[in-house]
């Protein structure tokens, strides 16, 4: 956990609005330009750009603590960021799908020394996340809701426990490495020449490999199936809302955890209401008549049909408020607002245009023209 100071988006030099694909090239791009092989100026100024680079990325790069980073400035309950779990291994995804396996962990040892790893190795990796989208009615949307579905995912493999090893046998030490997990190398130059170290391809770094893998599932210790699922929609959720299912995601490779879930939520327009956060509005055609005399009209609601009363000497616009019949909220529920719109008739017969007639007769005239409210 560190503290933010600096603006993020800044550190990546993108605007607030840069799309996800652009954070990834601005993400590439500088820590290219700041990779220790590459950077000539000072080692401890290349890690610490490096590290506000991977820091941002981190946040920036995750849809959930972007739109958290957006709100409140930072992320998490303090003014600080977790680098670590899984947000580390999504940068490091990141960055050895433009530098190539185990870059990252190379990036580390030449920034702290070859003694020290970035963190413990071992053969297990997180499952990836997997997003998978709803369409759910406005009725769902406030009442909550659960839907069954079927996602294609890695589930840990059954016959050899998600170990990805052969049943009845073990791990052997790598013979590429001797199972250090790194391997020495001479670099010539012409100040002379290095010794550097990388992590072992073989192992990729782990020191261990299967003596034989699990024929099932070829070693990764996961294996595709359709899951069946139940998903919980809670009453309230919003058009667009991201629900993150922790765990539900693809199995890790080798009895890693995994990912999660993303559930991105869709609501279908409804025919009559329409939603502002908790509130839903309705327009109701009332006529004339009605709103100069008073009555009563005839109101849809979530829970079916109302019977609202109109005070006599109503203007056409105006907005009944009928209380808590909205959608759940942060602070309780919203309502139903109903806009009043009056009738026009378009196509009178004889006798109802002799009676209009008659009776706009008998009006006084109207108010004289005034400046409206613009
Ligand atoms: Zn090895
Ligand atoms: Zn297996």
């Amino acid at each position: 956990m560190r503290t933010v100071s600096e603006d993020y988006y800044e550190i990546l030099g993108v605007p607030r609005t840069a799309s996800q694909e652009e954070i990834k090239r601005a993400f590439r791009r500088l820590a290219k330009q700041y990779h220790p092989d590459v950077y000539k100026g000072d080692k401890k100024e290349a890690e610490r750009k490096f590290r506000k680079i991977a820091e941002a990325y981190e946040v920036l790069s995750d849809p959930v603590k972007r739109a958290q980073y957006d709100r409140f400035g930072h992320v998490g309950p303090e003014q600080t960021v977790d680098f670590g779990a899984e947000g580390f291994q999504r940068t490091r995804e990141a960055f050895e799908e433009f530098f190539g396996p185990s870059a990252f962990e190379e990036i580390f040892n030449l920034f702290f020394g070859e003694g020290r790893r970035a963190r413990p190795v071992s053969r297990a990796r997180r499952g990836e996340d997997l997003e998978y989208r709803v369409r759910i009615t406005l009725e769902d949307a406030a009442y909550g809701t659960t839907l069954r579905a079927t996602i294609p995912r890695y589930e840990p493999c059954r016959a050899c426990g998600g170990t990805g090893l052969a049943p009845g046998t073990g791990l052997r030490s790598c013979p590429t490495c001797r199972g250090s997990g790194r391997i020495e190398y001479r670099q010539f130059s012409v100040f002379g020449t290095f010794v550097n170290v990388r992590t072992c391809p073989e192992c990729e770094g782990v020191g261990e490999i299967p003596e034989a893998p699990c024929p099932v599932c070829r070693g990764s210790g996961r294996v595709r199936e359709r899951s069946e699922m139940a998903l919980e929609i809670p009453a309230g959720v919003e058009d667009g809302a991201l629900l993150v299912l922790p765990g539900r995601g693809n199995a890790g490779l080798a009895g890693g955890p995994a990912g999660d879930l993303h559930v991105l939520v869709e609501i279908q327009p409804h025919p009559v209401f329409a939603r502002q956060g908790p509130d839903l509005w309705v327009e109701v055609p009332v006529h004339y008549g009605t709103l100069v005399l008073g009555g009563r009209i005839r109101v849809p609601t979530l829970e079916g049909e109302e019977v609202v009363e109109i005070l006599p000497g109503t203007e056409p616009q105006t907005v009944l408020v009928l209380r808590g019949r909205g959608l759940p909220g942060p602070r309780g529920k919203g309502d139903l607002r109903i806009r009043l719109r009056v009738v026009i008739p378009k196509k009178l017969g004889l006798k109802e245009r002799a009676l209009l007639s008659a009776f706009t007769e008998k009006l006084p005239p109207p108010d004289p023209p005034r400046r409206p409210d613009v």
